[in-house]
Formats: structure tokens, C-alpha cells, sequence
């Protein structure tokens, strides 16, 4: 997969990335692939994550202070962990330029936004228009991100009442750049649609290799030696940044608490079924749920590779 070659002008004339992780790479790394922007800036809290940056050449130029990085700056996106959203918004908030745009990655929107709208100057000053892509893998840091990580994938932008129409568009068009398809909701409604699409699950298969290591009558060796029996692909999820997890559950706790709530209903009627063998009502989940996978499969949003596409001999 690759990305389209680059533009012929482009977009803006100064991006900043602040946070220099999975995400944060990616975008520096499709920006300066496409010539989305005049100069890339880049900033990162850690010497070390800003040396490797310089050693990568992920921009044109890695700043040592938020300050330095977001002045001039035309577009700056926050991509860093949802908790650290309104230090960092303290940080830059006196050095931008006006009409600056300013937006995110965190997967949660709702407490992101009023996190920004606490620390930055609105409307005149700054044009706060959060988004989230929704495309990650489970690894962290700049050596994880790669130029395609969005392309084909959903970011999902979720501007405030009353946002400034044209900063939206040129937030689209940046995103549509780096190949990705863009939709537009409120941070309410995206809060509740990740929930159940990527929070929960998440919970889930956090619990569930926590539940298998606490298990005493199977051994930590014998869920090792068999979990492709499905355990595996759990272990994947719940290998996930412990940070970033940890900021999500706690900044969109209502959501996930109302799913969490649907999802224990659900399972106490899936336990009720197993435990008085109604077999035709396990069979008819079990048709749904895969009718969803291929719907998944059919919209790109997957391979159909029998067993995710592991290499086979
Ligand atoms: P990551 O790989 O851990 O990178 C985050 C980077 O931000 C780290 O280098 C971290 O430095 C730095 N950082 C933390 N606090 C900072 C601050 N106050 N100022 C400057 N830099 C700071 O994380 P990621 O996976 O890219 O996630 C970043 C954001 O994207 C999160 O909000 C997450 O919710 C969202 N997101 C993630 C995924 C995914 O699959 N991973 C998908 C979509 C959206 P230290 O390591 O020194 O703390």
C-alpha cells in the first residue's frame, strides 16, 4: 500500500505535531511523504523521543520547546495521551498565532474538548476542531508509526457548535491527504460509538488475559503454549499503551459504563443460554455476529485472510 505522490502546493504553509508516538509519527511521516506543508515542525516531552525524531528526519525541524514548536504555526495537532491534552493546551496556549487551528488525536472527544476550550483563547484566537483516526496498531513510539497508518481508514472530526467552517475543511482536506475517509459528529456521539466499537473491547480483552493469569488451575505456560485457541488474539488488544488506556477509561466513563452495562445484560443472557442448552439461541448470535465480520471484510476495514493473514507454510 502506498501513499498518492505529493502534491504540487501544499496545504498550509507551517504544521505542528506535539507527542511523537504511533500517531504523531504517522502524520509526520505522511505529511512529509505528500508535502502536505511548507515546514513540519514536531515536538515530543522526552529528549530521547525528540533525538530519534532528528535521526528519522521525521520533520523539518524538532523543536526543544512547545513554545518554539507551535509558533507561526498555521495547523497544530495534539498527539498525546488524552490526560496530558490540558498541560500541554496550558503550554502552547500564549504562543499561538491567531486564527491558529488547533486539534487532537485522542480517541476520546467530549472531555478532549472541553480540556482545550479550559486552556485556549476561542473563537478569535484559536479554532479548536478536535479529530480522532480511527487506525492504530497496538505498539507505541516514532520508530511504530508508518506514512499509511491512515489510508483507507475513518477520522472522525467532532467540531464545537458554531466552528469555523473553513477551518474544518482545511482539517478534512489534511486527513483526506493522508488517504483517509472523513466524517463529521459530535464529541458525544463519537464518545458513545467508540465505546462500543473500541473502548469496551478493549476492556474486554484486558480482562480476559487478566483473568487467564490470575487462573490458578491453568498454568501461565499452558495459556501460552494454547492460546491460539483464540486467547491469542485477545493478547494482541491487551497489549495496547497502558497510558493511553488508562486516560481513555477515565475521560469517557459515562459511555463506557452504559455499554459496560448492556454488554454484562447481554452476556448474564448468553450464560443463562449455555447453562439451559438453548442451543438455537447461542446458534442465532453466533449468525449475527458473523454477518457483521463480513460487512467489516466487505467495507476494507479488514483482510479476509483466514487467520488475520498470519504467514502460513
Ligand atoms: P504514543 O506512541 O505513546 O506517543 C505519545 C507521545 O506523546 C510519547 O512520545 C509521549 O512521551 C508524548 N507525550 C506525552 N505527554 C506529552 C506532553 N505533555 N507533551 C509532549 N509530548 C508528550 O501514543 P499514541 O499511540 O501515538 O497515542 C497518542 C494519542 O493518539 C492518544 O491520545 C491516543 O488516544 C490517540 N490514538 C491512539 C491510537 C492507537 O492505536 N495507538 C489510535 C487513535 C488515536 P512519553 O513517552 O515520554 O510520555
Amino acid at each position: 500500500m502506498t501513499l498518492d505522490p505529493p502534491l504540487t502546493s501544499p496545504l498550509i504553509s507551517r504544521l505542528t505535531i506535539i507527542g511523537i508516538g504511533l500517531i504523531g509519527s504517522s502524520i509526520l511521516r505522511a505529511a512529509k511523504l505528500r508535502g502536505l506543508a511548507q515546514t513540519v515542525v514536531a515536538y515530543d516531552a522526552s529528549e530521547a523521543v525528540r533525538d530519534r525524531a532528528l535521526a528519522l528526519g521525521l520533520a523539518d525541524l524538532v523543536a526543544s520547546t512547545p513554545e518554539q514548536a507551535v509558533r507561526d504555526a498555521d495547523i497544530v495537532i495534539l498527539c498525546v495521551p488524552v490526560g496530558a491534552m490540558s498541560s500541554i493546551g496550558a503550554q502552547i496556549a500564549p504562543h499561538l498565532k491567531a486564527g491558529v487551528i488547533v486539534s487532537d488525536v485522542g480517541s476520546v472527544k467530549g472531555a478532549v474538548l472541553t480540556a482545550l476550550r479550559g486552556q485556549l483563547p476561542e473563537p478569535s484566537h484559536a479554532r479548536i476542531i478536535p479529530g480522532h483516526p480511527v487506525a492504530g496498531t497496538e505498539y507505541s513510539g516514532p520508530d511504530a508509526g508508518f506514512a499509511t497508518l491512515f489510508k483507507n481508514r475513518w477520522c472522525i472530526l467532532t467540531p464545537p457548535e458554531g466552528a469555523d467552517a473553513d477551518a474544518v475543511e482545511t482539517l478534512s482536506m489534511l486527513w483526506t491527504a493522508m488517504g483517509a475517509n472523513v466524517e463529521t459528529m459530535t464529541p458525544e456521539h463519537h464518545d458513545l460509538v467508540l465505546a462500543i466499537t473500541s473502548h469496551v473491547p478493549h476492556l474486554i480483552a484486558y480482562n480476559i488475559v487478566g483473568t487467564a493469569a490470575d487462573l490458578e488451575a491453568v498454568t501461565n505456560s499452558e495459556v501460552i503454549k494454547f492460546s491460539a485457541g483464540g486467547f491469542r488474539d485477545f493478547t494482541r488488544i491487551a497489549a495496547s499503551d497502558p497510558t493511553m488506556w488508562r486516560d481513555v477509561f477515565l475521560n469517557n466513563r459515562e459511555a463506557v459504563i452504559e455499554v459496560l452495562g448492556r454488554f454484562t445484560e447481554d452476556l448474564i443472557a448468553l450464560q443463562r443460554a449455555i447453562r439451559w442448552e438453548q442451543g438455537d439461541a447461542l446458534f442465532d448470535l453466533f449468525t449475527r455476529t458473523r454477518a457483521i465480520r463480513r460487512s467489516i471484510i466487505e467495507q476494507g476495514q479488514e483482510t479476509a485472510a483466514p487467520d488475520f493473514g498470519r504467514e502460513r507454510d
